[in-house]
């Protein structure tokens, strides 16, 4: 291969850069980037970023030296607007393409957003500026926040926003934040911890719809971003009614995969670049066509898409070693793991659990706040969550993840992948 385009300048982007290199490839290596800034880790924005713990300085994923080393040609605040997947041509929004002999597909997830009409003081949490806009709105005093979905970035908003001083409500459309992902009993116990913080929890109902003030013709502070001179948000409706008074909301409903730039490009579909929930890929994070592969929150690796900082960081070593060999040699099937820092506790989970297996707390306890719970199906672990636990943590996931390297787990049998972000809120 002479040249490589990776799609996607951030997090999983960057590891492929990185392991071409390792792995020897020396040719030529563009990156192409929507976003305008250089690759910045997303995991602080709804915590330490938020609060002014760390600013912009810590976000960054790499430095000056090291983008030289990599000696990559950078497209940044370009979008990829298209495929030819057979000629491994990547075309770009501003009329330019970049002919290549290998393609890295890693656009990541957007911010799914509530339908209606925009509204300052509305946010997503996804990238930097969205960060930036809702750190500036925060920033005007103590307000009204509400937070639309319950699940991990909704929760670690929430508790940022505690940790300034508003007053916050969360709504939740699920009978628990985090259901599907951590089953009834753990679901309770992180909603407790959202309530111990002082949080309002409402669940089980949906968002109706947002109030908007009546346009007085007066622009909104720039902290609102492009919505400035739009109506700003005076309230959350819910469908059974009840109306909550808004300063600032939330949207944390979740993610979806950046594959329409894809999905649009006939000829990337013809020739075996499909996409559902996803770019397909086998488990190698390969498409149809070898040359062609996918990391981190876009790829449906196997059948499974994981939206884990893990996950973007582990595939990449094994979609290039694949890419480079141009057939699948190896399997990306990392051990699912994450993490949430929320109202000072910091929750990890890793393993596939499954709808019914049984919860058993093995050290510490949900009262007291420190806890090691594992999940088990006949007799086996099949997963494991802690709460300020570390260490015996990070012992089991070892294990789980070793004794999934003797016994592999056969495609067909693997749980659903827990996802950041929320079950749908509205
Ligand atoms: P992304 O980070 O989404 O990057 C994709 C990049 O591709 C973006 O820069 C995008 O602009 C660009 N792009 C999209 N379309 C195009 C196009 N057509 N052309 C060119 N470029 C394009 N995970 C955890 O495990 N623990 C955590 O605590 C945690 N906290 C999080 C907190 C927040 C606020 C967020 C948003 C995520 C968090 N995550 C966490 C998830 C983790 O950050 C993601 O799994 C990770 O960022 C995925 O990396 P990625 O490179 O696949 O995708």
């Amino acid at each position: 291969m002479r040249t490589v385009t990776v799609v996607g300048a951030s997090l999983a982007g960057l590891y492929a850069a990185r392991e071409l290199r390792a792995q020897g490839f020396d040719g030529r290596l563009v990156i192409v980037g929507e976003e305008p800034h250089p690759p910045y880790d997303r995991p602080p924005l709804s915590k330490d970023f938020l609060t002014g713990r760390a600013g912009e300085g810590r976000l960054a994923l790499c430095d000056a030296e090291e983008t030289r080393e990599l000696g990559a040609e950078w497209l940044l605040g370009v979008r990829a607007a298209g495929l030819d997947a057979q000629a491994r041509t990547v075309l770009l929004e501003d009329g330019r393409a970049v002919c290549g002999d290998g393609v890295v597909i890693a656009t990541g997830a957007r911010a799914r957003r509530l339908p209606g009409p925009r509204l300052a003081g509305v946010h997503t949490l996804r990238t930097l500026d969205d960060a930036r806009c809702l750190r500036a709105d925060l920033l005007r005093g103590p307000q009204r926040v509400v937070v639309i979905g319950g699940g991990f970035i909704g929760a670690e908003t929430a508790s940022s926003c505690i940790a300034l001083g508003h007053h916050v409500t969360v709504v939740e459309a699920a009978p628990l934040p985090l259901l599907p992902q951590l089953g009834p009993e753990l679901a309770s116990v992180c909603a407790e911890l959202q309530c111990r913080g002082g949080a309002r929890l409402f669940t089980g109902v949906g968002v109706a719809e947002l109030l908007g003030a009546p346009c007085t013709g007066s622009a909104e502070p720039a902290a609102d971003g492009p919505h400035a001179n739009a109506p700003r948000v005076m309230g959350v409706v819910l469908r059974d009614g009840r109306t909550l008074p808004a300063d600032v909301v939330v949207v944390g409903i979740g993610a979806v995969p950046n594959t329409d730039w894809l999905s649009g490009s006939t000829t990337a579909v013809r020739d075996g670049v499909r996409c559902d929930d996803g770019v397909l890929c086998d488990d190698g994070c390969v498409t149809a066509l070898p040359q062609i592969v996918a990391v981190g929150d876009v790829a449906r690796v196997g059948g499974a898409r994981a939206e884990h900082w893990t996950s973007a960081t582990a595939q990449p070593r094994v979609a290039v070693r694949n890419l480079l060999a141009g057939r699948t040699v190896e399997r990306a099937d990392p051990l699912p793991y994450f993490w949430s820092d929320q109202y000072g506790s910091r929750i990890q989970f890793a393993g596939r659990r499954r709808e019914g297996d049984l919860v058993r707390i093995v050290e510490g306890s949900p009262r007291d706040g420190r806890f090691l719970a594992h999940y088990e199906r006949d007799g086996i672990t099949t997963a494991v969550l802690a709460l300020d636990m570390p260490r015996p943590f990070t012992k089991i996931r070892r294990e789980l993840a070793r004794a999934e390297t003797r016994d592999p787990a056969p495609a067909p049998a693997k749980a659903p992948v827990p996802v950041m972000g929320a079950v749908g809120g509205s």
